[in-house]
């Protein structure tokens, strides 16, 4: 058995390296079968246990998938938005519990993707997008508060798809899945869910209209008030002007 040095990485985490090495730089592509066990044993000379933990790790990282039968064997992932999607939600929602990131720059980031990314919405959102996003559109007065949690993060993820760039739609979702919402907005007032409908109504309405300024304006007035209730500390001395500077137009007649 080979004594492995001290700090050096086990030989199955250097294999799963090397083969996703072949696998990001494209010398092994989406959907290409990878060598079977005994080929990898034999150009490596490493055990078959060895390469199988390295499979396992790969499968873990969602980007070799193993299949049985005839025609089966290793494969090379086809990349998909949504599995990313998990594999990021998964990573940001571990630093956010252990506090290396904070609600701060959770709310400063979403800042900085969906000021701009509801000005592309306007600009570039479908029909279908439109009617999506108007399905999360919920009634404070029926739904309850996971129902609302639940179309919140519907409403800012189809902001994101309509902004016609699948790295936004990629990079924004996982920040809606990481905050401790629940137990915060439990403590906030009874204004804020009211608010966060015209808020939202606002930015639909813009983005509706193909409104490119107005969309940003919406969206930066929606996250000053988040920030307003999620980090109190840290309430608004922004020149962005306050959500209540607005009058909302008021909800559809239903
Ligand atoms: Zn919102």
């Amino acid at each position: 058995m080979a004594v492995r040095q001290p700090g050096r990485p086990p030989a199955f985490q250097l294999l799963a390296e090397d083969i996703r090495t072949e696998i990001t730089s494209g010398r092994l592509h989406a959907g290409q079968r990878l060598p079977t066990e005994p080929e990898m044993c034999a150009r490596t000379g490493l055990s078959r246990s060895t390469v199988r933990e390295a499979l396992r790790l790969l499968t873990s990282q969602n980007l070799v998938v193993t299949t049985r039968g005839v025609a089966g064997g290793s494969f090379v992932t086809q990349p998909s938005i949504s599995q990313l999607t998990d594999t990021l939600s998964t990573g940001l929602a571990l630093m956010f519990s252990t506090s290396t990131i904070a609600i701060e720059q959770l709310l400063e980031m979403r800042e900085i993707l969906e000021v701009p990314a509801s000005g592309l919405a306007a600009q570039r959102r479908t029909a279908a997008q439109l009617a999506k996003l108007g399905t999360a559109l919920f009634d404070f007065d029926t739904d309850d508060v996971e129902d609302m949690l639940c179309k919140h993060r519907v409403f800012h993820s189809g902001i994101a798809a309509a902004s016609g760039n699948a790295l936004c739609e990629l990079l924004s979702h996982p920040l809606y899945h990481i905050a401790n919402e629940r137990a915060v907005v439990a403590t906030a007032p009874a204004s804020f869910w009211p608010r966060v409908d015209a808020e939202h109504r606002d930015i639909l309405h813009c983005v509706s209209d193909g409104d490119v300024l107005g969309a940003q304006r919406a969206a930066r007035v929606h996250i000053d008030h988040l920030r307003g209730v999620y980090v109190p500390d840290q309430a608004e001395c922004s020149d962005h002007g306050a959500a209540g500077d607005r009058s909302y137009g008021p909800r559809p007649a239903r």
